[in-house]
C-alpha cells in the first residue's frame, strides 16, 4: 500500500480547511530550565516537534495556524476561524490536552488528537472527534480525508490507526516558519527514530521499534538551514531516542553536519541522546567533537549493578562507569543522566549511593525523579500483573513500590536537597571546568558566532545573571566564588552556562522538596519525556 501524499512529503485535498495546530502546556522539570528563561526572554522549552512536522504535511491549499500554549494561549478568535482543530502530546500534557479538547468543543470545531499519549493510550481520550493512532502515515491521510469530505464534528469518535509509516526520508522539513523560534529555549532536529534495546521502563521500542528508522544527511542540514533562516540561536538537541540506534549512518550525518558546521561559521552547538557505550566509539566521538556537540545525555538510571539487570539495561552494567564518564569528558561533552528512584531493587542506602555516585562522576545536571510505569511497557505489564499499579493522582508515582511509599519520596527529596545544594553543583561544574569544557572544540568566531546581534544577546544574559544571581539570590556568595575567577580568565561562556543552568536546577530542586513540584516522570510535574538512551 502507498500512503498518499508521500512523494512530496504533503497530504492531499480538495477543498480548501483552515486547521488550528495547538500544542498543550507541558509541566516544569529538572529539564526543562523554566527558571532560566527570564535571562534571555525565552518562553518555552523546544517547539513541538511532531506537530510541527504533521502542520507541514498538511494539504498545501489547507490553511494552517499554530499556537503553542506555552509560549501563549490559544484566543477564542482562533478556534473561531478555525474548521478543525489538531493537538498532539505525551502523557504529561494530559490534562492540558483535554483542556484544548474542551475549549475546541465549545466553539463547535471537530477536534483532532495524534502523539505518543494517544498512541500509547487511545483509551484515555474519549472525547476527542478523532484519535489519530501511532506515526504519520496512513491514518494521517484518513484523517485529512475524513475533514476534507466534511468538517463538522462526527456523530461518535472515530479512530485511525497508521499501517504504513511514512519512512523517515519522506518526512517534511517540519513548519519552523509558523513557530517564534527565538522564545524557545533551545532549538530540536530529528534524525532516527527507535532504539535497538529493551530497557524494561522505556516505552520507545514499542512505539517507535527497535530497528531506527532515519532520515538523509541532506535532509537533517534542510532543516537545520530552516532552522537558521527562522531565527534559531544557540543550542539544538537532537530528539533522536538514541543517536547512535544505527552507528555507521551517525557517522554518515556527521561528516555532512561537520562541513555544513564549518560553512556556517558553527551557528549551532549541538546535543542529543545517546546510550553511554557511545563511550566505546571513540571515531564517533571525534566525530562528534568536530561537528560542534557538546552535550550528551545518558540514560545511566543508577550506579548499582543488579538494578541494571533488573531493569534489563545490561548494555550499561558491562561498562566501566567512571571511565566511560572520563571518556566523554575528554572529548569535551558535559553528561546530563537519568536517575531513576524507587526500583525493586532499592534498599535503604540507595539514595546515599546515588549521591556518592553523583559526587565521584562529576555529572552536574541529572534528572532525578521516582519510577513511573509507561503503558506499553514490560515494566508496565509486570507491575499490573503483580497488582502494583495504582492510579491516584495524589501521589508521586502509579507504581507500589516495594519499600514504603513516604520512605521513597522522602528518599528522593534528600537526595535532590543534597545534590542541588549550591556549592555541590558549583563544584561538579567546576570539575567540568577545568577537565571538560577545555576539551571542546572551540570554533573560530564565524559572522554567525560573532555577530553583533549574539554578542549584545550574550552581554545581557550576563547581566541579568549578575543581577538575580549575583545580586539577589540568597546564594549569591556561592555564585561568585565559583564566576570571579571564570571571569578572570576571560571564561564568559562558562559563567553564563552555570549561571543559567544551575540557577534553574537550584530553583526547580527548593520548589520540589517543598512539594511545588512532582518526582516522577509522567506524573503531574513532571519532564516531557522518558530519560530515554
Ligand atoms: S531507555 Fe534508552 S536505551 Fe533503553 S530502550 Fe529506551 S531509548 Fe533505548
Amino acid at each position: 500500500m502507498t500512503v498518499p501524499g508521500r512523494a512530496s512529503g504533503r497530504l492531499s485535498a480538495r477543498n480548501r480547511r483552515k486547521i488550528l495546530c495547538v500544542s498543550p502546556v507541558y509541566a516544569r522539570s529538572f529539564g526543562t530550565f523554566e527558571h532560566a528563561y527570564g535571562f534571555r526572554g525565552s518562553r518555552a522549552f523546544m517547539p513541538p516537534q511532531g506537530l510541527l512536522v504533521i502542520a507541514s504535511a498538511l494539504p498545501e491549499n489547507w490553511d494552517v495556524r499554530f499556537v503553542d500554549e506555552n509560549i501563549a494561549r490559544a484566543h477564542a478568535s482562533d478556534f473561531v476561524w478555525a474548521d478543525a482543530v489538531l493537538v498532539s502530546g505525551m502523557h504529561i500534557q494530559r490534562r492540558a490536552i483535554d483542556d484544548i479538547n474542551h475549549r475546541a468543543h465549545s466553539f463547535g470545531k471537530a477536534t483532532v488528537l495524534g502523539g505518543p499519549s494517544v498512541s500509547a493510550c487511545p483509551g484515555q481520550y474519549p472525547e476527542f472527534d478523532y484519535l489519530h493512532v501511532g506515526e504519520l502515515g496512513d491514518a494521517t491521510q484518513a484523517v485529512v480525508s475524513a475533514l476534507d469530505e466534511n468538517p463538522r464534528r462526527p456523530g461518535r469518535q472515530v479512530r485511525f490507526d497508521t499501517a504504513e509509516r511514512t519512512p523517515l526520508q519522506d518526512f517534511p522539513v517540519p513548519a519552523y516558519h509558523l513557530a517564534e523560534l527565538e522564545r524557545y529555549f533551545i532549538g530540536n532536529v530529528q534524525f532516527s527514530s527507535g532504539c535497538p534495546y529493551q530497557c524494561e521502563f522505556c516505552d520507545i521500542p514499542a512505539l517507535y521499534g527497535r530497528n531506527p528508522r532515519l532520515k538523509t544527511p541532506e535532509q537533517v542540514t534542510k532543516e537545520l538551514d530552516t532552522m537558521l533562516a527562522a531565527g534559531a540561536i544557540g543550542a539544538v538537541y537532537f530528539v533522536d531516542d538514541n543517536f547512535i540506534g544505527n552507528r555507521r549512518a551517525a557517522r554518515e550525518l556527521l561528516e555532512v553536519l561537520i562541513d555544513w558546521q564549518k560553512a556556517r561559521g558553527y551557528p549551532f552547538s549541538f546535543s542529543c541522546e545517546a546510550t553511554l557505550n557511545i563511550s566505546k566509539h571513540t571515531e564517533l566521538l571525534r566525530l562528534m567533537r568536530e561537528a560542534y556537540f557538546t552535550t550528551i545525555f545518558c540514560g545511566i538510571e543508577t550506579p548499582e549493578l543488579d538494578a541494571l539487570h533488573a531493569m534489563k539495561k545490561a548494555h550499561n552494567a558491562a561498562l566501566p562507569l567512571y571511565e566511560a564518564i572520563a571518556t566523554l569528558n575528554s572529548y569535551g561533552f558535559e553528561i546530563v543522566s537519568g536517575i531513576i528512584l524507587g526500583l525493586d531493587t532499592d534498599t535503604e542506602e540507595t539514595p546515599a549511593r546515588i549521591l556518592e555516585f553523583i559526587k565521584r562522576s562529576n555529572i552536574p545536571m541529572l534528572t532525578i525523579n521516582l519510577l513511573q510505569a509507561l503503558p506499553r511497557t514490560a515494566l508496565y505489564d509486570r507491575l499490573a500483573r503483580e497488582h502494583r499499579i495504582v492510579e491516584d493522582e495524589r501521589l508521586e508515582s502509579n507504581v507500589v513500590f516495594t519499600r514504603p511509599y513516604d520512605e521513597v519520596v522522602a528518599g528522593w527529596k534528600w537526595l535532590i536537597a543534597e545534590a542541588y545544594e549550591p556549592s555541590a553543583l558549583y563544584a561538579r561544574y567546576a570539575h567540568n571546568v577545568e577537565h571538560t569544557y577545555p576539551n571542546r572544540l572551540h570554533p573560530e568566531f564565524g559572522s554567525n558566532r560573532a555577530s553583533f546581534s549574539n554578542i549584545t544577546y550574550g552581554l545581557r544574559i550576563l547581566a541579568n545573571i549578575f543581577l538575580r544571581v549575583g545580586g539577589l539570590s540568597n546564594y549569591r556568595k556561592e555564585f561568585w566564588n565559583m564566576a570571579l575567577p571564570l571571569l578572570r580568565a576571560g571564561r564568559i561562556e562558562d559563567v553564563i552556562h552555570i549561571g543559567l543552568v544551575g540557577h534553574h536546577l537550584i530553583k526547580f530542586t527548593r520548589e520540589a522538596v517543598s512539594g511545588e513540584q512532582n518526582a516522577s516522570f509522567y506524573a503531574p510535574a513532571e519532564r516531557p519525556r522518558a530519560a530515554a538512551a
